[in-house]
């Protein structure tokens, strides 16, 4: 059985005194016995915070990108090693607010997911079509190709450490989703390509959906039998509708 994740993507939200209410009631309601992983993804000012606030709650944290460089002059930048010193267990890597508006390549994502797995890090790899690229019909070749770097950088070992998150760009913050079975559809394409790579690898990796989850889709969505739990962007930011996502897993 593969673990589930479901997992919050603050974005460039919250602040201190919010972050606390909402990092407490996650933590709250998180069991150790909990069947669902769960985890939050945070800006990096506040990673000290979500270290302290969810410390021993096996809720895991994590910060929203991290550098592809080891370290040294690149200014403004953060890299894997910092994250370990706040003992992050997850980073989000390649989502499509990166892709577009910095310019990350294909090819520097997945550098940036070998330089997670290098510190003990599982990268959450982002990978979706535009709402063009969907209406031509070209979201498997789409996928297929910001699959492939990934392959190519990282050995096996490397890819187990891999959470894939299927992210249609259109659905972002948009309140439109896939029908669950379309979305499965995706899924299932996904985990073919990761058994072109490895069988063993196509069982085991988590592939997760983002995209406007919310409490009232989400266990539709994550009935699909290759949909492995959700990142969720603004339903994450009250503890109650994250809660209740995470129920549905
Ligand atoms: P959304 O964002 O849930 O607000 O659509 C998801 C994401 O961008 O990860």
């Amino acid at each position: 059985m593969r673990q589930h994740w479901v997992i919050g993507n603050w974005k460039m939200n919250g602040g201190l005194a919010a972050n606390q209410t909402l990092l407490a009631g996650v933590r709250a309601a998180a069991g150790p016995a909990a069947p669902v992983r769960l985890g939050v993804c945070a800006p990096f000012p506040y990673l000290l915070q979500c270290q302290q606030a969810l410390d021993g709650s096996g809720v895991v944290w994590g910060a929203q990108d991290l550098s592809a460089e080891i370290g040294g002059a690149f200014t403004g930048e953060v890299c894997g090693a910092m994250l370990t010193d706040f003992d992050c267990g997850i980073v989000i890597v390649g989502h499509s607010e990166r892709r577009l508006y910095h310019g990350e390549s294909e090819v520097r994502v997945a550098e940036k997911a070998l330089r997670a797995v290098e510190n003990g890090i599982r990268p959450v790899f982002c990978i979706g079509e535009t709402q063009d690229q969907h209406d031509a019909g070209e979201t498997e070749a789409v996928l297929a190709r910001q699959l492939m770097p990934l392959f190519a950088l990282l050995n096996e070992t490397r890819l187990a450490m891999v959470i894939v998150a299927y992210e249609p760009v259109w659905a972002i913050g948009t309140g439109k989703t896939p029908t669950p079975e379309d979305a499965q559809a995706v899924h299932r394409f996904i985990r073919a390509r990761l058994a072109d790579h490895s069988a063993a690898l196509a069982e085991a990796l988590p592939v997760i959906y983002g995209g406007s989850v919310k409490s009232g889709n989400a266990a539709s969505l994550f009935a699909q039998p290759d949909i492995d739990g959700g990142l969720i962007g603004g339903a994450s930011l009250d503890a109650g509708e994250f809660l209740a996502i995470a129920k549905a897993a």
